[in-house]
C-alpha cells in the first residue's frame, strides 16, 4: 500500500470514520491521526510510528466545546488558557474523562488535549464526528515532518492517505502545559513562546513530576538524524569545525553560514520563529547529504529559540546514547 497524497478531505474523513490512519498538517508538524475515541484505531498509530506504548498521543479537537466533552471540567486558568491561545500551538493536559481510551493516554488518568490552527485540518475536524489522536508523523524518535513529502518517506507504506497542507507554518511541536499542585508547569516547550504565556498567566514553573513511566531519559534521545549531531555551545562550533578539518561536516547554523560539505542556516536576520519554521527541514537535508557529523549551535533561548534547543538537544542525545 502506498499512500495517496492530496487535498481530498471528504476521503481523508472516510479513512479516518473506517478506523484507518491518514497524515494531517497542523501549523506545528505533520500529525498521524486517527479517531480518539476507538481503541483499535488509535494502536495503529503506535504500530506504524513504532512508538511504544508507554508515549501518550496528544488528541486534536475542533472546538473548545468538544475539548469540554473529553475533560472533567477545568479550572478557570485552563479555561483562560484555550481563550488566549486555541486555535494554535498549546497543548493542555487535563483530567480525562472515560471516552477517551487507556490506549491513548497509556493508562494516564490525564489527556493532552489541542485545538489546531491549519485551516484544512479545521475543515476535517468539522466534518468528523470525533475528534483525533495525532502524534507527529514519523517513526518513532526521528525527525519530525513539516511537509507531506516528509511524511510520505517515512510512513508512505504504512498509512492510507496524506493530506497535503503545504509546509507547516510553526514547524515546530505544541508547547505543552500541565498543573502540579494547582500550578501551571511547562511540559515541553514548543510553537507557543512561553514569554507569550507567561505575560498573561504569570511564572510557568519546570514541570517536577514525571510524567511517563519510561526508564528515565529514555525520552531524552529523540528528534534525531540518521547522521549523527553534536551539539555546540555558542562559540564553540568555529573551533570544533576547524579541529575536524578533512571530515565531511555539515553544519546547522543559526544566524551566519560556515564553510563546510554542507551549511544550512536557520535564520540570516536572527530570528527564532524563522528558525523553528526551518529546523526540521534543514535536519533533514543535512542528513541526506552525505556528511559524517552534523555540527549544530543552540539559538537563543528567547521565544522559539528555546523549542529549538530543546529538540537539538535531544537529537544529539540519540547519538550518544545520553539521558
Ligand atoms: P507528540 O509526540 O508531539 O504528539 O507529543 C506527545 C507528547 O505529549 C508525549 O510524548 C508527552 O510528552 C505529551 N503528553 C501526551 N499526553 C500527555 C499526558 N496525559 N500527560 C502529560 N504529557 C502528555
Ligand atoms: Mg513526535
Amino acid at each position: 500500500m502506498t499512500a495517496g497524497i492530496g487535498s481530498d478531505l471528504e476521503r481523508a474523513a472516510a479513512h479516518l470514520r473506517a478506523g484507518e490512519l491518514v497524515a494531517i498538517p497542523t501549523e506545528t508538524v505533520y500529525g498521524l491521526a486517527a479517531n480518539a475515541l476507538d481503541a483499535d484505531a488509535s494502536l495503529r498509530i503506535f504500530e506504524a510510528k513504532e512508538r511504544p506504548a508507554f508515549d501518550p498521543l496528544i488528541v486534536h479537537v475542533r472546538s473548545r466545546a468538544q475539548a469540554l466533552e473529553l475533560c472533567e471540567t477545568p479550572s478557570a486558568e485552563a479555561l483562560a488558557l484555550m481563550d488566549a491561545f486555541w486555535p494554535g500551538p498549546l497543548t493542555l493536559v487535563l483530567t480525562k474523562r472515560a471516552a477517551i481510551p487507556d490506549m491513548v493516554t497509556s493508562g494516564l488518568d490525564t489527556v493532552a488535549l489541542r485545538q489546531p490552527a491549519h485551516p484544512l485540518t479545521a475543515e476535517l475536524l468539522a466534518r468528523l464526528s470525533f475528534p483525533l489522536a495525532a502524534p507527529s508523523a514519523n517513526l518513532f524518535g526521528r525527525t519530525s515532518p513539516t511537509t507531506a513529502q516528509h511524511v510520505a518517506e517515512q510512513l508512505g507504506d504504512r498509512i492510507a492517505y496524506i493530506l497535503d497542507g503545504g509546509t507547516c507554518a510553526v514547524g515546530v511541536e505544541s508547547t505543552i502545559l500541565g498543573w502540579e499542585e494547582r500550578r501551571l508547569v511547562l511540559y515541553r516547550p514548543g510553537g507557543t513562546p512561553l514569554e507569550a504565556i507567561e505575560r498573561i498567566f504569570g511564572h510557568v514553573g519546570a514541570a517536577q513530576r514525571r510524567v511517563l513511566p519510561a526508564a528515565p531519559g529514555m525520552l531524552a534521545a529523540h528528534y534525531a538524524p540518521r547522521t549523527p549531531l553534536e551539539l555546540r555551545e555558542l562559540g564553540e562550533l568555529d573551533a570544533r569545525l576547524a579541529g575536524l578539518a578533512g571530515r565531511r561536516v555539515a553544519v546547522l547554523a543559526f544566524d551566519r553560514a560556515r564553510p563546510a560539505h554542507a551549511c544550512r542556516v536557520l535564520s540570516a536576520r536572527g530570528d527564532p520563529a524563522e528558525a523553528a519554521h526551518r529546523l526540521f527541514s534543514s535536519l533533514r537535508e543535512l542528513d541526506a547529504s552525505g556528511a559524517d557529523l552534523i555540527l549544530a549551535e543552540p539559538v537563543p533561548e528567547v521565544g522559539l529559540g528555546r523549542a529549538i534547543n530543546d529538540r537539538l538537544r535531544r537529537a544529539a542525545a540519540a547519538r550518544s546514547g545520553q539521558a
